[in-house]
């Protein structure tokens, strides 16, 4: 079967197999992997190198901390503001739903004063707003964008220049993907299950200077604790830690972030060239914003998207189906998705259309 789900989404192969092999007994020490201690000097050896991994792959500078942490991207939408806007100004751009998510949760702070700068409701959240320097208010304790909206569709091809505030970016969907500079933002933050290895992990990429000067009231929440514990501060996610470190290896296998834009870029190319070229399917985003990983796309119908969906799942395409709060289907298609799968699926559309009188 082909595996379009948003999230927690498909793994590579070579990675499942690897940790299917390596399941029962790690390394020859008798444990799997998940019974180990995350003090022994084998679980050490294992976030440290994913870390190392992941400062290879992103070329993350020296001056950034790496965490790996838990509570998914929604704390993060709580830990950003707690941690760097507490009486202060926190500044906002709204694509979509995830957007919404962490301005509600920096809202919902009454020591935050939270702003939303540009907002793209106007259009239904089909378009990426554009930011100006002089929009930025150079007070700000920062500026939130979320770099991929995975239910819109929708992702910055280019990053905004926010002058001295701390750009902070919600990269769940597109992290690993893209060919942003860790230098232009202060923080970025992403929920493991997509590009990353299995849920239950985030990865939280901070600079220095942003780790906040007085304890936070919960030290989970608390930057400079988990940064001055290397993430250890409690009982890490081991076993995604250690997924993570196998897809870390895979991705430097296969030529590293650049390779993987490039095949990202061809893959979506296929179907967005076959979206294009239908009488039958449109999509709704505008084009010059649309996204690598995540592709909405319709018919004219709420039934013959549903049709369609139906039909395509008895074709083995799993998960094409819209979120609900949107409806028609979506295609993701993060890095361990196979071109081979989005040529099948280009494909069936062409007959589905003929079948229907395309
Ligand atoms: N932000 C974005 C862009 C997402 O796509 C998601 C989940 O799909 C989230 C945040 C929420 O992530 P989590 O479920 O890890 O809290």
């Amino acid at each position: 079967i082909y595996n379009f789900s948003a999230g927690p989404a498909v793994l590579p192969g070579p990675v499942l197999k690897k940790a299917q092999e390596e399941l029962l007994d790690y390394q020859g020490s008798g444990m799997s992997v998940m019974e180990l201690s995350h003090r022994s000097s084998l679980f050490e050896d294992i976030i440290t190198e994913a870390e190392n991994l992941l400062r290879k792959l992103m070329d993350i500078p020296e001056n950034y901390h790496v965490l790996f942490l838990q509570g998914g991207a929604s704390l993060q939408f709580s830990s950003v503001p707690l941690n760097l806007a507490q009486n202060k100004k926190a500044l906002y751009v709204n694509t979509g739903s995830w957007a919404k998510k962490a301005i509600a949760a920096a809202q919902a702070i009454p020591s935050v004063n939270t702003k939303v700068i540009a907002s793209s409701e106007d259009k239904n959240f089909t378009y990426i707003p554009q930011i100006t320097k002089d929009q930025i208010d150079q007070d700000a304790s920062y500026l939130h964008i979320t770099t991929n909206e995975t239910i819109g569709g929708i992702s910055y091809q280019e990053i905004p220049d926010t002058g001295r505030v701390p750009l902070v970016a919600d990269m769940s969907s597109n992290i690993l993907s893209n060919n942003y500079q860790v230098k232009d933002f202060g923080i970025i933050y992403a929920g493991a299950q997509k590009n990353i290895g299995p849920a239950g992990l985030t990865v939280v990429i901070i600079r220095d200077d942003l780790l906040n000067e007085q304890s936070l009231f919960a030290p989970m929440l608390d930057y400079r604790v988990q940064a001055d514990s290397h993430s250890m501060y409690n009982t890490p996610p081991t076993f995604s830690i250690y997924m993570a470190k196998l897809v870390f290896e895979w991705l430097q296998d296969l030529g590293g972030v650049s390779q993987m834009v490039k095949y990202n870029q061809q893959k979506s190319g296929l179907l967005y060239d076959a979206i294009d070229r239908s009488n039958l399917f449109q999509s709704p985003v505008n084009k010059k914003d649309r996204s690598l990983t995540n592709i909405p796309f319709l018919t004219a119908s709420d039934q013959l998207n549903q049709e369609f969906i139906n039909a395509a799942q008895r074709q083995g395409f799993e998960n094409l189906k819209g979120h609900r709060s949107v409806g028609g289907m979506r295609a993701s298609l993060y890095n361990a998705f196979p071109l081979t799968g989005v040529k099948r699926l280009v494909d069936f559309m062409e007959e589905f259309e003929k079948a229907h009188g395309g």
